[in-house]
């Protein structure tokens, strides 16, 4: 395990770093030359996120980005809420149901609810490392070896916990992309 700063530290390339809008640890690292900050609510990468890509494409082609690094952190509250949400808003519907499919996904597997949400988010990470480079433009770019796509998760209740996620760890579970 290391921690949000001393990772940060070691970015030597441009990086977007994309928190999820109610993440503690933001602060910390804000001063960093290398980061591009972005927020995205849940970490989530979504159709509606149009606007989102249409930013980091202007981070790759305007700011030399050559990373992006999504950073889930433990206790998210916006995936708590939505996974709590009864309100039928369809705006949430893409989001809502993926959040449901993953915690059914956890429950299954007994994996969880017992290592304070450490499984949850490496695989929430994951997922969503996976659909942003899914998406054309940066599929090109992560095929051509100009872009890296990567995801950590965080304890950002105790700052010096970080984890980076393994991506090909849970490749084997047979989880439905949204
Ligand atoms: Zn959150």
């Amino acid at each position: 395990m290391s921690s949000l700063t001393s990772y940060c530290d070691k970015i030597e390339e441009k990086t977007v770093m994309i928190f999820c809008n109610d993440c503690h640890s933001i602060a910390e690292v804000m001063g960093n030359e290398n980061l591009i900050i972005h927020n995205l609510l849940g970490g989530l990468v979504l159709e509606s996120n149009a606007h989102d890509i249409n930013y980091l494409r202007h981070c790759i082609d305007e700011e030399g980005a050559s990373q992006i690094v999504i950073v889930g952190h433990l206790n998210c509250q916006v995936l708590k809420h939505l996974l709590d949400d009864v309100s039928g808003i369809t705006l949430w519907e893409e989001a809502r149901s993926y959040v449901e499919a993953l915690s059914q996904e956890m429950v299954s597997l007994n994996l969880g609810l017992y290592d304070r949400g450490w499984h949850l988010m490496h695989r929430h990470v994951a997922l969503q490392v996976k659909k942003l480079s899914g998406i054309p433009y940066i599929s090109e770019k992560v095929e051509a070896d100009k872009l890296i796509v990567t995801g950590i998760v965080i304890d950002d209740r105790e700052p010096n916990l970080l984890e980076e996620t393994n991506l090909e760890i849970f490749e084997t579970l047979n989880f439905k992309l949204n």
